[in-house]
């Protein structure tokens, strides 16, 4: 999915949750959230975008996903080690041994991994969730596709509405 989406959703995702239980949030753990939730994708395409705007993207367009075959491998290791359950579980869990309480913000990681696992097709960027453990990929459907665009866009402002909604009646 695009990264604004992510962090949209992984804002109203933790917003119902926190809503829910009564536990106010202060801006700085919002905003933490929001990076999280971002993150798996900046850190892993973040450096090549950079490149390119040197260089020159390669080649796509609008909806079409560029040649996989022309973006440079450390991308895809990048890409692995920030889309693997694998490695999210072993951090959250260091952090949480280090802190000794669990830290709720990297849980935006987790849902980026889980919503990127069935918006991407196995021939582009396929989220690689049990690396370096296993290969296995799922074949999902592809984000950039107009039609799941609009509909996510259309869900995402439905639920941001009802957030506010829910606000004003809290
Ligand atoms: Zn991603």
């Amino acid at each position: 999915m695009d990264i604004l989406a992510h962090g949209l959703w992984a804002h109203a995702v933790f917003e119902a949750a926190y809503r829910a239980k009564g536990r106010p949030r202060s801006r700085r753990e919002k905003w933490t959230t929001v990076f999280f939730s971002v993150a798996p994708d900046l850190i892993a395409f973040g450096p090549f975008f950079i490149v390119s705007l040197f260089t020159g993207f390669p080649q796509g367009g609008l909806g079409r996903p560029p040649d996989p075959a022309l973006i440079p491998s450390y991308i895809y290791e990048l890409y692995n080690l920030t889309h693997s359950a694998v490695i999210f579980a072993a951090v959250f869990l260091l952090v949480w041994f280090i802190r000794r309480k669990p830290y709720l913000p990297l849980l935006a990681w987790i849902l980026h991994i889980g919503i990127d696992v069935w918006t991407h097709t196995a021939s582009f960027f396929p989220t690689p969730i049990f690396f370096p453990f296993s290969g296995y990929v799922f074949d999902g459907l592809r984000w950039g596709e107009p039609l799941f665009m609009v509909l996510n866009y259309s869900a995402l402002a439905a639920v941001y509405i009802f957030l506010r909604f829910f606000r004003r009646a809290a």
